[in-house]
């Protein structure tokens, strides 16, 4: 679509060039990585130059990731296959995750996990148990305290699973300063294809990580955490998309500007317009903002009229006329809920495209207005 300013890169990025030219490669050739012979070998080559790249892009080792069909299959292999019976989550996780059941971790106005009572609710019962928080918020883009539940958890012999699906290309992410036990990432939140994802188990390939049992049985694939023959474009595609992300991580930074350029936009037009978690750290590409009086789902098909793309809550969610969970959770009201929209930058996004979100907004706002002029409330 010429000129679309698309602003969904939260709900899927687009694909880098080096993730095109990788996969198309890959493509064109035979080989199985488990078969012996050549072609075999040369395919468990680009498999293995995958994995270090990906490990590189969060500071992990090679041998501790295990690649999977995508982000939400990762979070259900560090959920299930941990054996741990009890799980703590918290209420802004991806339904991949929160349904998964659990104990349900609160958060604050902010979206931030509550700390005390994760210490009070590990110390209530020592049943060994799971915690999952995750890094950065698909519809806010508010950072939690990963640091702080990890530190809280180990004290009390829990294990800590972050998605950190959302984060990893946009923040440096470092599993070893974060601590984690299992991270979760997906390869098309970072410019790689959909279909693709991991789960790194810190320790695991020296056997000192926490222990997983594989959800699959077949072939001996990913050393059986997750057997069947590898998706080997995919994964070409996921470490190309990794090295190219982890090389421009500085020009992630450039989005908080246009990020910044947004917000202030909106309230030159509206002051009281609401920016969902603006006084807390965020990613900087996301901004989930409500314009009170016009739903969500009225104002994703405005936009996309005018050619913005941008997203009612999150993608997986949407279709759906319901208020978003995680501002549920959040203890939004509904009245901002009900309208808040999702503006999510990418690694191609430019000013340009801020600029034609503006011109809609402004367009969509005086219509509103327009109307509430023409037909006062009885
Ligand atoms: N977790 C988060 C935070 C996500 O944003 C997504 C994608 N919407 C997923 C998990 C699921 O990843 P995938 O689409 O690769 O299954």
């Amino acid at each position: 679509m010429v000129n679309y300013a698309y602003l969904d890169h939260n709900a899927t990025t687009t694909p880098r060039p080096e993730t095109v030219r990788a996969m198309t490669s890959v493509l064109g050739r035979v080989g199985n990585p488990s078969s012996v012979h050549g072609p075999g070998r040369e395919a468990r080559k680009l498999m293995e130059q995958a994995r270090t790249n990906v490990a590189a892009l969060v500071n992990a080792s090679a041998a501790d990731v295990i690649f999977t069909s995508g982000g939400t299959e990762a979070n259900n292999l560090a959920l299930t296959g941990c054996g741990r019976q009890r799980r703590l989550v918290s209420a802004v996780e991806h339904p991949s995750v929160l349904k998964g059941g659990g104990e349900t971790l609160s958060v604050d106005g902010n979206g931030i996990v509550d700390l005390d009572r994760l210490d009070q609710l590990l110390l209530a019962d020592n049943d060994p148990a799971l915690v999952s928080v995750m890094l950065a918020n698909n519809e806010t883009g508010v950072i939690e305290p990963i640091k702080d539940v990890v530190a809280i958890a180990h004290r009390h012999g829990a294990l800590v699973h972050c998605d950190a699906i959302q984060a990893a290309g946009k923040i440096p992410v470092d599993i070893v300063t974060l601590g984690v036990d299992m991270m979760s990432l997906s390869a098309h939140k970072i410019g790689g294809p959909s279909g693709v994802g991991a789960l790194i188990v810190p320790g695991m390939g020296d056997g000192t990580g926490a222990k997983l049992n594989g959800q699959l049985f077949g072939g001996g694939q990913e050393r059986g955490f997750r057997v069947g023959t590898e998706n080997l474009p995919g994964i070409a595609g996921f470490g190309a998309a990794a090295a190219a992300a982890l090389a421009s991580l500085q020009d992630f930074a450039r989005l908080a500007s246009l990020r910044d350029a947004i917000e202030k936009g909106i309230k030159d037009i509206e002051p009281q317009a609401t920016v969902i978690g603006e006084d807390v750290i965020r990613l900087p590409n996301t901004v989930c903002l409500s314009m009170p009086g016009t739903d969500s789902q009225t104002q994703v098909m405005a936009f996309d009229l005018a050619g913005v793309g941008v997203s009612a809550g999150s993608a997986c969610s949407s279709g759906k006329a319901k208020a978003s969970g995680v501002l549920k959770a959040m203890g939004v009201c509904d009245d901002i809920a009900g309208s808040a929209v999702r503006v999510s930058l990418g690694w191609c996004s430019t000013e340009s495209d801020v600029d034609t979100f503006l011109e809609a907004w402004r367009e969509l706002y005086f219509r509103r207005s327009a109307r509430e002029i023409s037909s006062p409330a009885a």
